[in-house]
């Protein structure tokens, strides 16, 4: 299972299907990716591999954008098929999350949010997670980072994710528990990943998230890592990555 991101100048979708590529090593069962050029949300995803992927997408690529997400799921909640494939959107539509782990305690979490109205079309742990984000934004009237870190915080489990809201298109939040998490710092553009070799030819500075850390990543600023308990914003070490 795998995690890829890019935001920045170029277009997302390249760079973010090869690195669910490389990627593929670590074993998966179905992939998706989510592209948004600012207006659109183009957002796809099917079981079997990363080339099955590509070549839906090829074939109806309408929608680009410099800010992508891409993932591969090993199934631990819902059987591998294409609407327990990540990506997954909230119940407005807003929210977009791809996650690898488990949220353990998400069958309480669900009860709690189907009794707020929310409707789930996947048998995932990770719906429940990005609806709880949408509810905790929701409720408290609040920008995502914060809301990731509060829903974050209500949770038991394992997770790496990355998350994006239709209304803030030059930013993506992320986060880790127990899967790995890093960040690529090119020049003006950032990347994320399960591990360095996806972003490796674009940029050699990495931030490895550490456990019970976030980031918010904004197009055009930069990077805010702090911890998800008590909200310590850290000074986060770049790494010089070898060849
Ligand atoms: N628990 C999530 C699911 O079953 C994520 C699995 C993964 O790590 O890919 O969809």
């Amino acid at each position: 299972c795998g995690i890829v991101g890019y935001i920045g100048h170029r277009e997302a979708y390249p760079i973010v299907i090869k690195g669910l590529q490389r990627l593929e090593y670590r074993g998966y069962d179905s992939a998706g990716i989510a592209l948004y050029d600012g207006k659109n949300i183009k957002l796809s995803k099917t079981k079997g591999k990363v080339s099955d992927l590509k070549e839906k997408l090829e074939s109806d690529i309408t929608t680009n954008g410099s800010l992508g997400i891409g993932h591969t799921r090993w199934a631990t909640h819902g059987v591998p098929n294409d609407v327990n494939s990540h990506p997954h959107y909230s119940n407005s539509g807003d929210l977009v999350i791809i996650h690898n782990g488990i949220i353990e305690n998400y069958d309480s979490l669900k009860k709690e949010l189907i009794k707020r109205g929310y409707t789930f079309t996947s048998d995932t742990d990770t719906e429940v997670l990005v609806n709880l984000i949408e509810d905790v934004k929701k409720n408290e009237n609040i920008k995502l980072g914060k809301a990731v870190q509060i829903a974050l915080n209500q949770v038991v489990g394992a997770y790496a994710i990355a998350v994006f809201d239709k209304n803030k298109p030059n930013e993506i939040v992320v986060a880790r528990l127990g899967s790995p998490l890093a960040i690529g710092i090119g020049e003006d553009e950032f990347f994320i990943a399960s591990d360095a070799s996806p972003f490796i030819e674009y940029t050699k500075n990495a931030i490895y998230l550490e456990d019970e850390e976030m980031a918010i990543i904004r197009r055009g600023k930069g990077v805010k890592v702090r911890k998800i308990k008590d909200d310590r914003l850290v000074d986060p070490y770049i790494q010089e990555l070898q060849l």
